[in-house]
């Protein structure tokens, strides 16, 4: 059996715990590796490694650090299929969607290529007779990511290249379920040049959080992951002093006016609804069917989402792969027959599919629930799996207010022909990223990712200028170089500009 181990100081490490879980490939059902949980000691020895990395790599100017950016940019997008391959093994997504979750992250590494300029102060000339006045931003220090399944490669991604450009030393502690593909990246790392102990990689579980969160060593945190965790690992780092951005989870409804092509609207859906099985962040689990629209659109919806081909990650033809683990499964059923008890309808149930060959796999089908309501636990859970639920409202004011009493804020999406129905729907939700005819509104790396209310504990969201922002701290300087022994005399008022 294989065993996924930690990457400390630039190679690979065991450490002393000897505690392991599992890693599934959900297509088969068969455990394929076990990977070691650290313990305190491991947490320490990794922080400690990369808290002497950063005496010099924090000293290293701008155009060493662009070169490795610019050479890991290269090696990641080399590998770009042999990262997916690790991805879809271990988390069921298939291969075409982990490439595309390895260019996402990609293009955050190609914006921190762009350091020398994200990285330019400011200067004010003469701001008092003779005075100047400028800022810059220096790192943090030591800055830790603890990640989620869903996105092995882009979650992380979103993280350590911006932390490492801006001058810091990283610890990522991934996902236990999918453990691999950080391994690969860290080679990747070490193979464009980075000096060993500036970016380090620990497995783990709680245990290891918790060492990381209360580690003095670590200046910063930055989470991704369920909104019960991600408020914990605010609530427990700001309390140690930490600067924390926690990313929690979500439940993203998607709007359909009666003015909206239904077919395109549909097809958007079921993308957005059955892509990687509903494992991700940004997925549609609810579509908000307004007026006149609803049914037609679930029979559209319903149609789609029989024909989509299900199937193990790695084929070809598979559209859509198993969900991560058995657990996830059990949960996933569990809610569909809860929404079914409940009252409310199955248009399309995907429980009890099999997959020819793979019938122990972790495989749900698309599964459609019609006439949802608020208080339905289908509706108030995060279901994580390939579950569409189709809420009914009136009108696009009653589902702005849907919204709105949603304490999820992460994404949302509005199909409709209308400019003004879509500009008063940017205006009146509280969520933080917001599609127009555009189901998955991930913006691009030069903006920031972050959702609003439980979705997001901490006031910076992720990588773009927010990133930057987080990762720095500014440092500004009032400066006077006077004319040798030019007395002035003492002042004792209160500086003010002459
Ligand atoms: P999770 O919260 O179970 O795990 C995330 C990380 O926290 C993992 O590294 C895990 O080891 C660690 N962890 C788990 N339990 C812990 C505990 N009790 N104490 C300390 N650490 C713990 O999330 P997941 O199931 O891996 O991922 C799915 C969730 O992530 C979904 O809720 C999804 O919406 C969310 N997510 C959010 C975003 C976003 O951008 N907002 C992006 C991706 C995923």
């Amino acid at each position: 059996m294989r065993t996924v181990t930690h990457w400390i100081g630039g190679k690979p490490v065991t450490g002393e715990s000897t505690r392991t879980s599992p890693v599934w490939n959900p297509a088969t059902g068969e455990q394929q590796a076990e990977v070691l949980l650290a313990n305190r000691a491991d947490v320490d020895t990794a922080v400690r490694s990369a808290a002497a990395a950063f005496a010099s790599w924090s000293q290293s100017s701008l155009s060493q650090r662009t070169k490795i950016l610019f050479n890991f940019r290269e090696l990641v997008n080399a590998r770009t299929q042999e990262l997916a391959e690790i991805v879809s093994d271990e988390h069921g997504k298939v291969v075409s969607d982990a490439r595309g979750e390895v260019q996402r992250g990609l293009e955050v590494i190609e914006y921190a290529c762009g350091i020398p300029t994200l990285l330019k102060g400011d200067y004010s000339d003469q701001v008092s007779t003779g005075v100047d006045l400028f800022s810059f931003r220096e790192p943090l220090g030591v800055c830790a990511g603890i990640t989620p399944f869903n996105f092995p490669v882009m979650v992380p991604m979103w993280m350590h290249p911006v932390a490492i450009a801006c001058g810091n030393t990283f610890v990522l502690k991934p996902s236990e379920r999918d453990p691999s593909a950080s391994e690969l990246v860290a080679r990747l790392w070490a193979e464009a040049g980075l000096p060993d102990g500036v970016f380090n990689v620990v497995h783990g579980d709680k245990e290891s959080v918790d060492a990381l969160l209360e580690h003095r060593d670590v200046a910063a945190v930055s989470f991704v992951g369920s909104t019960p965790i991600a408020r914990y690992i605010h609530e427990r780092g700001t309390a140690g002093g930490k600067r924390v951005q926690a990313l929690g989870g979500a439940k993203n409804h998607a709007v359909v006016l009666p003015d909206a092509p239904i077919d395109y609207a549909a097809d958007h859906m079921v993308g957005a609804a059955f892509g990687s099985a509903g494992e991700r962040c940004m997925a549609i689990s609810a579509t908000v069917a307004v007026g006149g629209a609803a049914d037609d659109l679930v029979a559209a919806v319903s149609e789609k989402a029989r024909a989509v081909k299900v199937g193990p990650g790695r084929e070809a033809d598979s559209e859509m792969g198993p969900v991560v683990t058995a657990a996830a499964k059990e949960r996933i059923v569990g809610l569909i027959g809860s929404g079914a008890e409940q009252g409310a309808e199955l248009a399309v149930d995907g429980r009890g599919l099999t997959v020819p060959g793979h019938e122990d796999g972790f495989f749900v089908g698309p599964t459609v629930i019609d006439r949802v309501r608020p208080e339905m636990d289908v509706y108030r859970e995060e279901v994580f799996g390939p579950v569409l639920s189709v809420v009914r409202a009136d009108d696009v004011d009653a589902a702005i207010a849907l919204i709105n009493a949603n304490p999820y804020g992460n994404g949302t999406a509005i199909f409709t022909s209308s400019g003004e129905a879509a500009r008063r729907f940017q205006r009146g939700v509280n969520i933080g990223m917001i599609g127009i005819n555009v189901p998955i509104p991930v913006p691009m790396a030069y903006y920031s990712f972050g959702g609003w209310k439980d979705s997001l504990f901490g006031d910076k969201h992720i990588h773009g200028p927010e990133g930057v922002s987080f990762y720095t701290r500014a440092k500004v300087v009032t400066s006077r170089w006077p004319h040798v022994e030019q007395a002035t005399g003492a002042s004792y008022h209160f500086p003010t500009a002459t």
